[in-house]
């Protein structure tokens, strides 16, 4: 069988907030820390952790759309090639388009047709927008409203049509279901998997591992900034198939594995403990894990546990 191309790589990459305290004291946060993923083509890869826990910085690290005050450092391409900053401004919006989390990014004064078509107006932007509507479930009078005149459901879909009208190669959903109710939930993230199936690289950002895994094709756990563990969606049937004790605790939170809450709660980004950052809740722990963990391959999958084992 033909190898898959990789769309999107990340290597070691970590992303800082300049800030001033008191208005004069510069201090730097450390975002996000040594992340690592890749995306393939036909691959929904979803970034999965709580709020707070840093994941939509990646995806907009990634898209090079981070505040002014933030910085990265580490290596992202796309298809092989280094994604410099004036390559990214080329193909954002195009090749490699974003699915945003806040319906903000609608122009509440431009009706929904104008801003699926970018504002073209020839007879083949309208056809081919009509035709994307009606893929997305919504029929061509709603073309004509403005987004306030849309429910949650049919403004997200309206937000997808929007950056699939250009045939993207790679899809970046930042949390994409905030608010809607579980079915409408699914449906918006079953039009994620068809662009994987239609060959496009996915990556999705969300909270919800639950939904993640009807659609996914590997996970990559976040917990505090960083990338614990990358795992097939399969690995989550089991619980001795994960690799990380965060992971199996995300297991155990499940409805059908006994709703286990782990003790403790996920530090802040600016009080994450230097070493391993679930040492504080870990059973397992040991003095080793207040050194730095790196992230390896085991299993098929990535792991940033020192206790991890090939078995
Ligand atoms: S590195 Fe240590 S503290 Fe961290 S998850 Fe593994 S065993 Fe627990």
């Amino acid at each position: 069988m033909e190898e898959k191309k990789t769309v999107l790589s990340v290597k070691h990459m970590s992303v800082s907030f300049t800030q001033y305290e008191r208005w004069i004291q510069r201090t730097t946060l450390l975002a996000v820390k040594d992340v690592s993923l890749t995306v393939k083509e036909g691959e929904l890869v979803a970034v999965v952790g709580s709020s707070g826990s840093g994941k939509s910085l990646l995806a907009h690290g990634v898209l090079g759309i981070l505040p002014y005050n933030a910085s990265w450092t580490g290596e992202i391409s796309y298809y092989g090639e280094k994604l410099t900053e004036k390559r990214m401004e080329e193909l954002r919006g195009r090749e490699i388009v974003l699915v945003p989390q806040s319906v903000s990014y609608l122009d509440p004064l431009m009706k929904a047709g104008p801003q699926i078509r970018k504002g073209k107006c020839d007879p083949k932007s309208r056809e081919e927008s009509v035709k994307t509507l009606l893929r997305y479930g919504l029929d061509e009078s709603v073309e004509k409203r403005y987004p306030f005149e849309l429910s949650g459901g049919m403004t997200r879909r309206i937000l997808i049509s929007t950056a699939v009208m250009e045939k993207p190669r790679l899809v970046i959903a930042d949390e994409p279901t905030p608010g809607l109710h579980l079915e409408a939930a699914k449906r918006v993230l079953s039009h994620f998997r068809e662009m994987a199936d239609e060959g496009a690289g996915v990556l999705l950002i969300t909270h919800d591992l639950e939904l993640a895994l009807e659609i996914a094709d590997r996970i990559v756990v976040f917990y505090a900034g960083t990338s614990v563990e990358e795992a097939s969606a399969s690995d989550f049937k089991e619980e001795t198939c994960l690799r990380h004790p965060y992971s199996k605790a995300l297991y155990k939170a499940m409805p059908d594995h006994g709703f286990w809450a782990a003790p403790g709660t996920q530090p802040y980004l600016k009080d994450r403990p230097s070493g391993c950052p679930y040492a504080p809740r870990c059973e397992i722990r040991e003095d080793g894990c207040l050194k730095e963990v790196e992230y390896v391959g085991l299993r098929g999958g990535m792991v940033r546990c020192r206790k991890a084992k090939e078995e």
